[in-house]
């Protein structure tokens, strides 16, 4: 049995359990289950810092060929950016509108009320950290991710045989982080049985439908994104017409879905826009790895409509800065999220507290995380595509008129 299903199958013996056990099982659950659905949690808590930090160290280091192409770089990375923030806010959008978890009521022994929103100059100057071993043992997110981009953008300028060095190490620390991860993935189905089990004893069956809202809304939001920003895209700037477009791109697509890897899709992704759209070698062979590896506009759509959810749930009301909070940790954490499976799911787990909202939400996100990342991930590999489209067509149209 795949770990997907297996959690899955935890999600579901969770509800089974929870609604024979009902609330009156409520003190043995607390005593005995509940608090290894803690350890669970604060395993993934212990990766945070460390995944957050290397992974973002490569994704920026990995940047480094931009300085040959110039131009080329600084139209993808930009584009890359400006696809992944609406993505976000049409994920709010349409969280906005259909509401996951909403009614669901949860209560949670972490911060319960929106916390006090700072004026958006104090974002920016807490951003910037004065000490970043401080803001690490605190996991402030966002100055290590300040201090993260600092690092590549100094291993970068550091160059030649040195660099090479340090990019290798971040880059084998990366790995551990996210073997690591692999390993505490695994205990995934017994943490999400524990976690969930109590939330099902007190609160009964109305637990499950606003799980079928949440996989509504994404599907919804990938399915806008695509329609709304991709087929503009190719069609204004990419000389393609949307239906062309997806067409071309179709296999990749379908391998994106059923993988959830927009690394394990990268050849097919290449192809694809090399033999049906006409992609440059050139081009393709630089934007869409640099995709793969930053470009996650299906993630951070997720993390919109599940940070919403989370809050929702826990009947938070997000302030306009915590959303604003969101859409920029959002940005960031879809250019650290690696293109593998689950991926997104820790980098959710950063967001999520950043904003400080309860981080017992992640369990019901983690049931059903497979079905939503089979969504995130056909849009992060389209969203590469669309970029690659874009950044050739225009290129070809510089070079002629030159
Ligand atoms: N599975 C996604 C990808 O490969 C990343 C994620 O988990 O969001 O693109």
């Amino acid at each position: 049995m795949s770990l997907s299903v297996k959690i899955f199958v935890a999600l579901v013996a969770s509800v089974v359990v929870g609604l024979i056990a009902g609330p009156n099982s409520l003190g043995f659950v607390n005593w005995w289950i509940a608090p290894i659905g803690t350890i669970f949690i604060n395993l993934i808590k212990m990766m945070i810092v460390p995944v957050v930090f290397t992974s973002l160290v490569v994704g920026m280091t990995s940047l480094g060929d931009t300085k040959k192409l110039g131009r080329i770089g600084i139209k993808t990375v930009a584009l890359y950016l400006f696809t992944t923030a609406i993505a976000i806010i049409i994920g709010f959008g349409v969280a906005g509108i259909g509401h996951p978890g909403v009614g669901l009521s949860l209560a949670s022994d972490a911060a319960v009320t929106a916390k006090e929103a700072p004026s958006i100059m104090q974002v920016f100057v807490d951003m910037v950290p004065k000490n970043p071993v401080d803001s690490m043992a605190k996991a402030q997110i966002l100055p290590i991710i300040i201090f993260a981009l600092f690092t590549g953008v100094g291993i970068i300028k550091v160059g030649g045989e040195r660099a090479q060095l340090l990019m290798k190490v971040f880059d084998a620390l990366a790995e551990v982080c996210y073997k690591i991860i692999g390993i505490i993935m695994e205990l995934a189905p017994i943490g999400v049985f524990c976690l969930l089990l109590p939330v099902v004893c007190k609160n009964g069956p109305k637990v499950l439908l606003p799980l079928l809202s949440v996989i509504a809304c994404v599907a919804i939001g990938c399915v806008i994104h695509a329609v709304a920003v991709y087929s503009t895209l190719s069609r204004l700037w990419g000389g393609h017409s949307p239906l062309a477009f997806f067409k071309g791109v179709s296999e990749a697509m379908m391998l994106a879905f059923t993988t959830c890897s927009s690394s394990g899709t990268l050849p097919v992704t290449m192809k694809n826009c090399q033999e049906n759209l006409g992609v440059s070698r050139e081009v393709s062979s630089f934007v869409l790895p640099l995709g793969a590896t930053i470009n996650m506009d299906g993630t951070a759509l997720y993390m919109g409509v599940c940070a919403l959810f989370i809050a929702n749930v826990f009947g938070i009301d997000l302030t306009m800065s915590q959303m604003g909070m969101i859409v920029l940790t959002g940005t960031l954490a879809s250019i650290g999220t690696a293109g593998v499976p689950g991926a997104g799911f820790i980098m959710l787990a950063m967001v999520v507290q950043t904003v400080g909202l309860p981080m017992e939400g992640l369990a019901l996100v983690a049931g059903i995380d497979r079905v939503l990342d089979m969504c995130r991930t056909c849009l992060n590999v389209t969203g590469d595509a669309a970029v690659s489209v874009v950044v050739d067509h225009t290129e070809r149209k510089y070079q002629n008129a030159a």
